[in-house]
């Protein structure tokens, strides 16, 4: 039987960023596959290199000081990183689009939002018809829940609350049907409530408009857990593990992964019972660990993980993990 099928396959990427103090490695091997229609979960603590690993997918690294030092980044077998400017606008937007986590940012304040997802579905469908135009806007507003768009749509950004901004870029950001949607904590800024919704209508829209896959960036494993079928866990600069979402969350097998879904809050769980911290920082990109890059905080470490850095290694079937003491038979 054929394997699934890869959309984006991402090899041995480095972005690396010129600073004053010296050389940032933020993403410093990255190796990762996105399929066709699913929903891959790309999570880590802040500092960890997910949003740069974002960010160089569409060649969006501000240059100087970052620049992509590495790698490929093959979208449909094409390597993004050789495409000339025209290639990649028209890929930006129409095969793959970004929603990032504030809206305000990539929405343009002197628009209206009736017109910034017109423009979308002009720029990349060809549609010249403005009241046709209109109505494809409309129909995209009514579907992500926004509630009276023929009205609001006439409206402009800072006119709306973060929750229906950001209903705003998603509709954006699916009006050309994207292959692949990346979506960078796109409900960090909202509150609980708002956030399941969001997420609720990104999934409901993604199967209705032709079942793009979703690369949804996030440190927040609930989060994960409720949406993603597919985990990658990164940690400074690197894939530390990568697993289907139920064995992940079952029984995780690095340690970086088990710190991180300990700190979770878990039901039954008393109020006022202290969750358990990872102990210690993510270390700066300007000087990874030695060895292993988890041996500062992991409980584990031993001397060899101090001197050597282990490979991200298959141990199961469709399961890969980057610690010396997990091996085919089990975990340390
Ligand atoms: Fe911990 Fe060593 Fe595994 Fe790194 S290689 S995660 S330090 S046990």
């Amino acid at each position: 039987m054929p394997g699934p099928v890869k959309l984006l396959e991402i090899r041995g990427l480095r972005t690396w960023f010129e600073l004053e103090e010296g050389t940032a490695r933020a993403v410093d091997g990255v190796d990762l596959d996105v399929r066709e229609g699913e929903v891959l979960g790309l999570v880590g603590e802040s500092g960890c290199g997910k949003s740069v690993t974002a960010l160089s997918i569409l060649n969006l690294i501000p240059a100087p000081p970052g620049r992509i030092v590495s790698g490929e980044i093959l979208f449909r077998g094409r390597d993004l990183l050789k495409l000339s400017r025209p290639e990649l606008r028209a890929v930006r937007g129409g095969d793959i689009a970004m929603v990032f986590q504030e809206p305000m940012t990539s929405l343009n304040p002197v628009f209206t939002v009736g017109w910034q997802i017109e423009e979308a579905i002009r720029f990349h469908q060809g549609v010249g018809d403005r009241r046709e135009l209109a109505a494809r806007g409309v129909r995209l507003m009514g579907k992500l829940g926004i509630p009276d768009p023929e009205r609001r749509r006439g409206a402009y950004p800072h006119e709306l609350s973060g929750g229906m901004r950001q209903r705003v870029m998603i509709a954006m950001a699916l009006a050309c049907s994207p292959a692949l949607l990346i979506a960078d904590e796109p409900t960090t800024a909202l509150d609980a409530t708002l956030q399941a919704e969001i997420l609720e209508l990104m999934l409901r829209a993604k199967a209705e408009s032709g079942d793009a896959a979703i690369l949804l960036i996030t440190h927040d494993l609930a989060v994960v857990a409720e949406t993603c079928g597919r985990v990658a866990v990164m940690y400074a600069g690197r894939i530390q593990e990568l697993a289907d979402a139920d064995p992940l969350f079952r029984e995780p097998l690095h340690p970086y992964t088990r710190g991180l879904l300990d700190s979770l809050p878990r039901p039954g769980t008393g109020k006022g019972t202290r969750l358990r911290a990872i102990p210690g920082t993510v270390p700066r990109s300007l000087s990874w660990p030695s060895g292993c890059r988890f041996q500062t905080r992991c409980p584990l470490a031993q001397d060899r993980c101090r001197r050597v850095e282990p490979e991200l290694a298959e141990v199961r079937p469709g399961r890969r993990v980057r610690c010396h003491l997990v091996g085919p038979e089990g975990r340390a």
